[in-house]
């Protein structure tokens, strides 16, 4: 199927499942060219995920230079490092994978003001992984009392990845208590309206679960190849 063709059936997929809110997709390009995202783009897909700051930025300058009418959100989705966050302030729209004090200051400073604030995901470990970035619950609100407090930029909600390798009860578990955290802080008075879970092999669950966001990689571009 064409990426057009995928982009259509996963729109219906989500159209079709009864969540919660309703539901935004993210298509995330990272490892493909400027080609894969035109034909995204043509198909009517408007926000892109990149997880690689260097390759995030070229894709992004290319479609400024080359369409600059056409009107794009880029979302920065993977680890970001403290030298790399200028770039991330400067180019993106978006990041979703905020999970310290450091990289939220920096992006508050480098954001320029004469641009529109930066929205901010806070990226919540629900499985508590070692190996893994994002913070725990118990740590989300002093983050996002920080993020209030700064200039530049805007808290919008949270995102999380799953551990993949639990079982399927133990996934829903997950997933449900991520939304019970997005409700509980929203009844706090944090802004949270959005809640980014759910990826090509659980984006169903997710909605299900109250995802009001889905970040699809695989599902629209195909197999991914790293260099
Ligand atoms: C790569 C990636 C995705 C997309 O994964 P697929 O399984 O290809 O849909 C979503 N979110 C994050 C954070 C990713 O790194």
């Amino acid at each position: 199927m064409s990426i057009a063709e995928n982009i259509r059936y996963i729109r219906e997929q989500i159209n079709q499942i009864q969540g919660t809110d309703a539901v935004s997709l993210l298509a995330v390009s990272k490892t493909f060219g400027v080609q894969a995202v035109q034909e995204a783009i043509e198909a009517g897909q408007s926000a892109f995920g990149e997880n690689y700051v260097q390759e995030g930025v070229q894709k992004i300058r290319y479609f400024e230079q080359a369409f600059p009418n056409v009107l794009l959100q880029w979302h920065f989705i993977g680890p970001l490092q403290s030298n790399k966050t200028r770039e991330v302030a400067q180019y993106f729209d978006w990041v979703e994978s905020i999970d310290r004090e450091k990289i939220v200051r920096r992006l508050s400073e480098q954001r320029g003001a004469e641009k529109e604030a930066l929205k901010l995901l806070i990226e919540v470990n629900i499985d508590q992984q070692n190996s893994k970035s994002g913070v725990k619950a118990e740590a989300v609100r002093d983050l996002a009392d920080l993020i209030m407090t700064l200039p530049n930029l805007s808290l919008q909600g949270l995102m999380c990845i799953p551990d993949p390798n639990r079982t399927e009860k133990e996934r829903l578990n997950s997933l449900k208590r991520m939304r019970a955290l997005f409700d509980q802080l929203k009844s706090e008075g944090y802004p949270m309206n959005v809640l980014s879970m759910g990826m090509s092999s659980d984006m169903i669950d997710a909605i299900h679960c109250g995802s009001t966001q889905v970040r699809i990689g695989s599902a629209i571009f195909g197999e991914r190849h790293y260099e």
